[in-house]
């Protein structure tokens, strides 16, 4: 059990394929204190998808209506698919527990204009090369999706420096002690700020 004053919010932002999922779960496990934030998307549930666990799925007409009402804290479209965090989980899980975000980068950027939330925007990149691997192997997307998110990779990683930490995931044994560090550092000794690229 970690000791911090304030509670945090820790955004990992990847190109799709990094091992981003493996990597939240194992930072849940080892954090109790961690809740991941559940998105709504309009995307239709993978098999092994569990509507309000990965995802709460939802048609466009209910997203848009939930963006005309104002109940996102961020929202974006990506891969012809809507994806956002209500504000409402927010506030309300971040005054027990430290949020986890899985989110692109246009949802961090979005985020990053509330000046009140404790923030910390991490970056995981690997190699194209590697990327595509993945990408085939997990066999969860369609030749044509897959084609697009290894596309995307090169407009992804231009928001590389929105983001206070960049980690290389060249070994997720080793990406996953990084992360430690950083979220230990944050809890314990929020204000060592050399830390931080920024
Ligand atoms: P996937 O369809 O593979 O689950 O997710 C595709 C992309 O959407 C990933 O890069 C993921 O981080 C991003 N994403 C998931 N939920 C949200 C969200 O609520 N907001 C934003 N901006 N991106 C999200």
């Amino acid at each position: 059990m970690l000791h911090g004053k304030e509670n945090i919010m820790v955004i990992l932002s990847s190109p799709s394929g990094v091992g981003k999922t493996t990597l939240t779960k194992k930072i849940q496990q080892k954090y109790k204190n961690f809740k991941i934030s559940v998105s709504h998307t309009t995307r239709t549930p993978r098999s092994n998808e569990v509507d309000g666990v990965d995802y709460h799925f939802v048609s466009k007409k209910k997203f848009k209506e939930l963006i005309d009402e104002k109940k996102f804290y961020e929202h974006a479209k990506i891969f012809e698919n809507y994806y956002g965090t209500l504000k409402k989980y927010v506030d309300e899980t971040i005054k027990e527990n430290d949020i986890l975000f899985d989110i692109d980068w246009q949802g961090t950027k979005q985020l990053s204009k509330y000046t009140n939330l404790n923030l910390i925007k991490i970056y995981l990149i690997t190699n194209k090369a590697e990327l595509k691997s993945r990408l085939i192997k997990r066999n969860q997307n369609t030749d044509e999706e897959i084609k697009k998110r290894f596309n995307s990779f090169d407009e992804d990683i231009l928001h590389w420096n929105d983001y206070d930490y960049i980690i290389i995931n060249k070994n997720l044994e080793n990406c996953f002690r990084q992360i430690e560090k950083i979220i230990e550092i944050n809890k314990i000794a929020p204000n060592i700020s050399f830390q931080k690229t920024q």
